[in-house]
């Protein structure tokens, strides 16, 4: 039995402490922020990809009870004119769909159910440092207190420590142009089909809406910026001076972006896109990273969160099957798929980008002729399929 540290309590994080637990290791979960997640926020859609994957470890149904079916998208253009409809990955064999679902909600569901099967978790718990020998690792937190344990999983995001504890010469994240926001609504009614995700590809930014089941709008917009916001300029985007921005940008198309933005009582501040093409280095001895700090993609995959899942199952199917190697065994497992995921989410997110009046008719064109096709293979399709047989023994 190992004991195996874990810096944060995000999607990877949680997932993979109870997915440990489950084969018999010794998890111990450290996040950096307090335990409350917050109340209404963004939200994510989870594919079948990562609901699939949390099946042995009976997490599908919490995660469902959390979230919304979003079985399938549309996909329109600025003048009105819808192109396409897709599932949005076929369907589970028990009909289990996509499932659209707060982020709050979600951290909240999971780490619930990892107080309910005894994960120790402590919260406030930033870790700075960490250290290790050939038989053990110590972890250091900003309160000045250390840990030590058999291994050290860097669970920690986007802007991962322990990615730079590995590799001090770690790439930064890279930027991709686009803002995201996005909001809620209720009392709007749009007579659209709830559980339908729209997404359209307006004349100067790209917006999505689903209706929930309970008939809100939950929706979120893509902005192009070309060069990299600091804080300072994303803090101005804010009130009414944001609300006006988007207002403007969707103001002439034919889908209900503005009416939508219009009705929203509370706007989410935008924040900045990042992905990471590829991190060269995901462990060094006992010290290993997954999820994002590994491999962040650009929302426009829809597979951030799916990838987190994908990871934790498969290192502990790792850490079940051959401990001895099992950061190695777990990177030559991954790395092909989720630097193609991410590869996928940047062409998704370059199609979403400012292309001019010119450049606008092309995409609009190509779009329309490539959907159109009835044999047209969805490129997101090798994403939705994937996947992970937790029975199946691995081999190192
Ligand atoms: C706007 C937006 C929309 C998205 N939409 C989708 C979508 O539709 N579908 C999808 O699948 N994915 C989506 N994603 C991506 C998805 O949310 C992430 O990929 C996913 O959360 C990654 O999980 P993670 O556990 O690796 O990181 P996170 O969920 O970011 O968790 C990292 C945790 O580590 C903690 N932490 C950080 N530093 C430390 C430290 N030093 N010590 C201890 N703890 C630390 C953090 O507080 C956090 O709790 C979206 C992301 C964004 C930003």
């Amino acid at each position: 039995m190992a004991r195996v540290l874990i810096a944060g309590g995000g999607i990877a994080g949680t997932i993979t402490a109870i997915a440990l637990q489950e084969v018999g290791h010794e998890p111990v979960l450290y996040e950096a922020s307090g335990r409350g997640v917050g109340g209404v926020g963004a939200f994510l859609t989870l594919a079948v990809n990562g609901l699939d994957a949390l099946r042995p470890f009976g997490l599908k149904p919490l995660v469902k009870a959390a979230g919304f079916d979003t079985p399938r998208m549309t996909i329109g253009l600025g003048n009105g004119h819808r192109l396409a409809e897709f599932p949005l990955g076929e369907p589970l064999p028990d009909g289990t769909t996509s499932q659209t679902i707060g982020r709050a909600d979600l951290y909240r569901a999971l780490r619930e159910e990892a107080d309910r099967r005894g994960v120790p978790t402590s919260y406030d718990k930033r870790l700075t440092a960490a250290t290790q020998t050939s038989s053990q690792v110590t972890a250091q937190f900003e309160d000045g207190t250390a840990t030590s344990g058999d291994l050290l999983i860097g669970a920690d995001g986007l802007r991962s420590r322990v990615r730079r504890i590995i590799d001090p010469t770690a790439p930064e994240p890279r930027y991709v142009p686009l803002l995201n926001t996005g909001g809620r609504v209720t009392g709007l009614d749009l007579g659209d089909e709830p559980g339908v995700m729209h997404m359209a590809f307006g004349r100067k930014a790209f917006f999505a809406h689903v209706v929930h089941p309970d008939r809100s709008v939950w929706w979120f917009a893509n902005v192009p910026r070309a060069t990299e916001p600091d804080r300072a300029e994303l803090a101005a985007l804010r009130g009414p001076v944001w609300r006006a921005a988007l207002l403007r940008l969707f103001a002439r198309d034919r889908f209900p972006a503005a009416r939508i933005i219009e009705a929203t009582e509370e706007i989410y501040r935008p924040w900045a896109t990042y992905d990471f093409p590829s991190v060269p280095v995901w462990h060094r001895g006992r010290i290993g990273i997954i999820g994002d700090a590994a491999h962040a993609t650009s929302p426009a995959a829809g597979q951030g969160a799916s990838m987190a899942i994908e990871d934790a199952v498969t290192l502990a199917r790792c850490l079940r099957d051959v401990p001895e190697t099992a950061l190695a065994t777990f990177e030559s497992l991954r790395r092909t798929r989720v630097e193609a995921v991410v590869a996928q989410g940047k062409r998704n997110s370059d199609a979403k980008g400012a292309p001019g009046p010119v450049g606008r008719l092309l995409r609009d064109f190509f779009l329309a002729r490539t959907l159109s096709k009835p044999s047209a293979e969805d490129p997101n399709e090798f994403m939705w399929s994937h996947r992970i047989d937790w029975a199946a023994p691995v081999s190192a």
